[in-house]
């Protein structure tokens, strides 16, 4: 069953946004992906192979996991989807694992990715590796320095860093780069896109790979409680994979309240903020049109989140028309709310999350639940990378 949540129109549209609006030198590499993904990622041999990186390489199934502790303290039942527990640490490589075996039956023999924070260049440097297929990461000369950590992974695992040396040599500059060597090259290479972003199709392409998340979900719950449905799905957004993920297949089931969880920055109207369902405005970013944070006369702002992987100034169009038709709750917690949570519940369940997911937890104090509700939390990803963050909180 899909609706018009789930499922794009033919030309990418969820209600009014998305599409692909892209240079006349990329519309070859673009139709060639939008006229064959559908049937690459239904054929049963794609499928198989999926599957079986998915649970033999990544370690799908991820637990769906009762936090005791967690639920008392807010007098509901709270659940855990464990993506902390994926390979790389996080739910990114779901998409990279499916993009790769796709670029594979395109034929395509060079990887090219951007990334700001260095989570998607890893998790596209991990699968190039594991297919012995050539990656160039492009990637903001700024955040190659905030970054060196990821940066050391990747080169380790064999990928190219390219530094992207202009404007504010962060995360858009680094996608404008990818997307001229994707021009240059359009014969041999695939651009894989870390989120539900871009032209179509790379927002429902993403979305289906992700999907898996709730596909567990769902009968894992059923599995733990003998309940078809949870009553509320929460995850963090920033260009919105994890979330899509999430929500995916219960985007159609409507007692099912999805709350997504936007970063806020120093406070929404603070002008440090990344909350663009609250800031922003309809503009075409990034290959798509959607909802995104731009000035009077259409210049983008410069977002800020504290998580590198929420600090976007866009969103996707699957999430902009989930805000658009009130089929999804958008929420926000600030830095300081996001710092406070993600001590909260490493203290209460043992585990330290990601700066990013903690923004989902963050929530929990703001949005009331009933004591029976069935509330599955995305744990998108796991706290390490972040503990410079975490440190410096600790000291002061
Ligand atoms: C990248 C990242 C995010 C944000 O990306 P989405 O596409 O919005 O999911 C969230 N959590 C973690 C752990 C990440 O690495």
């Amino acid at each position: 069953m899909e609706t018009t949540y789930q499922k794009p129109s033919l030309q990418g549209y969820y209600g009014k946004f998305g599409g692909a609006y892209i240079p006349e030198m990329l519309h070859r590499n673009v139709e060639e992906l939008q006229s064959r993904y559908l049937d690459i990622m239904s054929d049963a041999a794609f499928q198989k192979e999926f599957r079986s990186l998915l649970k033999d390489y990544v370690g799908r199934p991820t637990p769906l996991f009762y936090a005791k502790r967690l639920s008392k303290q807010f007098n509901t039942n709270i659940w855990l989807k464990r993506e902390d527990l994926c390979h790389t640490g996080a739910h990114k490589i779901n998409n990279t694992v499916g993009q790769i075996l796709l670029a594979e039956r395109l034929g395509k023999k060079r990887i090219i990715a951007e990334t700001g924070a260095g989570q998607h260049g890893v998790a596209t440097a991990t699968v190039c590796a594991l297919k012995g297929v050539e990656c160039i990461v492009y990637m903001g000369e700024k955040d190659i320095e905030r970054q060196a950590p990821n940066v050391a992974r990747m080169k380790m695992l064999g990928a190219k860093v390219v530094p992207a040396t202009s404007g504010s040599k962060t995360l858009k500059d680094a996608t404008n780069e990818a997307i001229r060597d994707w021009i240059n090259n359009p014969n041999d290479t695939h651009y894989i896109i870390g989120s539900v972003v871009g032209p179509h199709p790379y927002p429902d392409m993403v979305a289906k790979f992700q999907s898996v998340i709730s596909e567990e979900m769902r009968w894992q719950l059923k599995e733990h409680t003998g309940k078809d449905l949870p009553t509320h799905v929460m995850a963090c957004v920033g260009g919105g994979s994890n979330a899509a993920g999430a929500f995916y297949h219960f985007l159609d089931e409507l007692s099912v309240q999805l709350i997504a969880v936007e970063a806020a920055g120093h406070g929404v109207n603070s002008g440090l903020s990344a909350a663009t369902t609250q800031l922003g405005k309809p503009g075409i970013l990034h290959g798509s049109k959607s909802l995104l944070m731009q000035t009077a006369d259409g210049q983008v702002v410069e977002p800020h989140s504290i998580s590198a992987g929420l600090d976007y100034p866009g969103i996707g169009p699957m999430h902009a028309n989930l805000f658009e038709s009130g089929r999804g709750v958008f929420l926000s917690a600030t830095d300081e709310e996001a710092l406070d949570a993600a001590f909260e519940v490493s203290k209460l369940e043992g585990i330290i999350p990601a700066l990013e997911t903690a923004h989902a937890f963050a929530v929990l104090h703001n949005y009331k639940f009933k004591e029976d509700d069935q509330v599955i939390i995305c744990l998108s990803g796991r706290g390490d990378k972040d503990l410079a963050t975490y440190m410096k909180v600790m000291e002061s």
